[in-house]
């Protein structure tokens, strides 16, 4: 059995008769004098929000641990690295390509000059894929400098990264395989920096019912949805 605890040595509520009457109510403000100077108009009333749904919802924005801040930074500048990279070594591919199927074509031509017996046709084939894999690597290269790398120096970086992931999977066949690794590798880091982010459209709210986007009726001040026909 606890032993009953001591009062507490200070009141909660202090007597309400040892207030004074005066403090009580506040004194009335005195009235406006003659010749005073005007009181100071009361602050305008803040604009009011726009109501719900007349804006386009804000991409949520998700908090980037620290550890990553450095390496983000790096980032852009390894990308345009990498690109560069796999620019010239499309270059080297269409060389080697051209270059192989040059190799080729010599030894048909000495073939045929010495009247020894090769299957022509399959020979030019192979030559011709060469040559046209060259001159396509070579294309390559100059849509990565300008499309890749412009774009990035334009700080253009969503086009950018766009047209990194076109060039990838060319880059596998006509780059040798190397430069197909080095965009599409890089191409899936830059898709996560905020240099991409950035410049998405915000997303399009969808149907309830049937998840379609929907569209903004200024009007009727309403969300409609084109496929359901409906207000929402
Ligand atoms: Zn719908």
């Amino acid at each position: 059995m606890q032993p009953p605890q001591p009062p507490a040595s200070q009141p909660q509520t202090a007597p309400v008769m040892a207030r004074p009457v005066a403090e009580a109510a506040a004194p009335p403000p005195p009235p406006p004098q003659p010749g005073a100077p005007a009181p100071p108009p009361p602050p305008m009333a803040a604009p009011l929000p726009p109501p719900p749904g007349t804006l386009p919802v804000p991409r949520p924005t998700t908090p980037i641990p620290p550890s990553t801040v450095a390496s983000l930074d790096a980032l852009p500048k390894t990308a345009m690295k990498k690109v560069r990279l796999a620019m010239i070594w499309f270059i080297v591919s269409g060389i080697i390509y051209i270059v192989g199927g040059s190799i080729l074509y010599a030894v048909l031509a000495d073939a045929q000059s010495k009247g020894i017996p090769v299957d022509a046709t399959a020979m030019w084939s192979f030559i011709g894929i060469l040559w046209v894999f060259g001159v396509l690597a070579i294309l390559l290269a100059i849509v990565a400098q300008v499309r890749v790398l412009g774009l990035m120096n334009a700080d253009k970086w969503d086009t950018a990264v766009d047209t990194m992931m076109f060039l990838a999977i060319p880059g596998f066949v006509f780059g040798l395989g190397l430069s197909g690794i080095w965009l599409y590798s890089y191409n899936k880091k830059m898709r996560k920096h905020p240099f991409y982010l950035r410049a998405l459209p915000p997303p399009t709210p969808v149907c309830e019912r049937c998840r379609m986007p929907v569209q903004w009726m200024p009007a009727m001040k309403k969300w409609y949805c084109p496929n359901c026909k409906i207000y929402l």
